[in-house]
C-alpha cells in the first residue's frame, strides 16, 4: 500500500530539479512561450544570498498577484549561479517564507546551479553563430586599452569593455566569454525595422550624435514604467556570458531559464530593469521569445538606498504574515487588509486586476523557435 501523495507543491516537497524539470507543463510538445493563446507563466527568481526581506517580498507578491490575476501559473526559481555569494539553506528558507505568506509555486522550484548543461548549449549556439567570443583580458588590460584609446567609459563603477578580443585572442589564453553587442544590436534593430508593429511593443530608434556616430537605442516597453531604452553596445559593451572563474553570468542564465520554463511575464524589482535590454538582445540572438516586463517599486532603507540583503535588510518576521504583506501591498498601491492572509491575497488579486489591467492577448513573432527548450536534456 502506498501513502497518498500530495499534489500541492509546497516547501515540504521542495527539491531543486535538474534541467529536465523545465519540460513544458503537462508534457507533450514544447510550446512557444508568448504565442497567441499561450497560458500566462510568471516566476519569482530570488538569489539565495539570505532570507526574504521586505524588498524582495514586494517583487514576490507582485509576481504572484499578476499570475493569479491572469489565471496563470507562478513558478519559483532559485538563482544560485553566483555560488560564492549564496548562503547554504537560503533557497529552502525563502520557499518556506513564501509559503508562510500563502505564496505557493504551482510547480516544484528549480535551482540554476543544476542547469549548467543548458547554459553551455546556449553559449555554444552563440559562439557557432559568431555572436560570442573568448576574451583574454584582465581588468588591468581593459583599463589599459581604454586609456590607450583616450576613453574612460564606466558604468556602475565597472569599466565598459572596449571589444579588444573581438578580433581574436592574439595568443593569450581565454578567460571569459563575451556577447558581441555591436553585431547583435544592429541585427535587433534591423529585425524591428521590418516589424514596426511588433506585438511586443519593441521600437527601434536611430539617432545621429553630434559626433556623427550612429546611436542605436534598443527600446522596450515596461508595463509600469512605460518605454525604456538603452544603447547596449555603447553604454554596457560586450558583456560577460561566462566569467573568468568559470561561473555562468546572470544574464545568460536568466534568458535561458525564462525560455526553458516558458515564462511569458517577468515581474521583478526595478533594480533589475537595467538588465532588460541585454536580455532582449540575448533572446534575439538565441531565437527565443521576449516576455513582457513589469518592474516593481523598490523599498528604500532609512538612508534612501534600496533595501537589500547586502545592506543588512532585516529578515521578515512572518509570525503574522499580514504584518509583512501589508507594507508590500501598500507599495504596490493596494489597500490594507485585516483578517486571514488567504482572504487578503484574494482581495488583492481583484484589486490588482483593476489597477494593473491585463495587457492584451499574448503574442510574439511566431518565427522565433524555442531551440533551447525543445532540446532540453531529460536528466
Ligand atoms: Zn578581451
Amino acid at each position: 500500500m502506498t501513502a497518498p501523495v500530495s499534489t500541492q507543491p509546497g516547501p515540504r516537497n521542495w527539491l531543486c530539479q535538474a534541467a529536465g524539470a523545465a519540460a513544458p507543463p503537462g508534457g507533450g510538445e514544447p510550446r512557444i512561450a508568448g504565442s497567441v493563446g499561450a497560458i500566462y507563466r510568471g516566476r519569482f527568481a530570488p538569489s539565495p544570498t539570505g532570507p526574504l526581506h521586505a524588498g524582495s517580498l514586494v517583487a514576490a507578491l507582485a509576481s504572484w498577484l499578476d499570475a493569479r490575476a491572469h489565471q496563470g501559473r507562478w513558478l519559483l526559481r532559485i538563482e544560485d549561479v553566483d555560488t560564492p555569494r549564496c548562503q547554504p539553506g537560503a533557497g529552502q528558507l525563502i520557499a518556506e517564507q513564501l509559503a508562510a505568506c500563502g505564496l505557493l509555486p504551482d510547480e516544484p522550484p528549480v535551482c540554476q546551479s543544476g542547469r549548467g548543461a543548458l547554459y553551455q548549449k546556449a553559449l555554444d549556439q552563440l559562439v557557432q553563430g559568431g555572436m560570442a567570443y573568448p576574451c583574454g583580458c584582465t581588468r588591468q588590460a581593459v583599463a589599459q586599452a581604454l586609456a590607450a584609446s583616450g576613453q574612460c567609459r564606466q558604468r556602475h563603477g565597472e569599466l565598459v569593455y572596449p571589444g579588444t578580443c573581438r578580433q581574436g585572442l592574439k595568443g593569450r589564453p581565454a578567460r571569459a566569454w563575451r556577447f558581441r553587442t555591436d553585431k547583435n544590436e544592429q541585427k535587433w534593430l534591423d529585425v524591428q525595422a521590418q516589424q514596426p508593429s511588433s506585438a511586443i511593443d519593441l521600437i527601434a530608434h536611430h539617432a545621429r550624435h553630434a559626433s556623427g556616430d550612429l546611436q542605436a537605442q534598443l527600446v522596450w516597453q515596461d508595463r509600469r514604467l512605460g518605454p525604456q531604452g538603452q544603447d547596449v553596445c555603447r553604454d554596457v559593451g560586450d558583456f560577460v556570458l561566462r566569467r573568468a572563474d568559470g561561473l555562468w553570468a546572470y544574464q545568460l542564465a536568466v534568458v535561458v531559464d525564462d525560455a526553458a520554463q516558458g515564462i511569458t511575464h517577468v515581474v521583478r524589482g526595478a533594480d533589475l530593469a537595467d538588465n532588460t535590454a541585454r536580455q532582449i538582445l540575448l533572446q534575439q540572438a538565441l531565437s527565443l521569445p521576449t516576455p513582457r516586463y513589469l518592474h516593481t517599486p523598490l523599498v528604500r532603507g532609512a538612508n534612501g538606498d534600496k533595501l537589500s540583503k547586502q545592506h543588512g535588510a532585516p529578515p521578515l518576521d512572518l509570525h503574522d504574515p499580514l504584518q509583512a504583506l501589508n507594507p508590500a501591498a501598500r507599495l504596490l498601491g493596494l489597500p490594507r487588509q485585516t483578517g486571514l492572509a488567504a482572504d487578503a491575497l484574494a482581495a488583492w488579486v481583484n484589486a490588482w486586476r483593476d489597477t494593473m489591467p491585463p495587457d492584451g492577448p499574448l503574442s510574439a513573432p511566431g518565427a522565433r523557435s524555442l531551440a533551447i527548450r525543445s532540446d532540453a536534456p531529460t536528466a
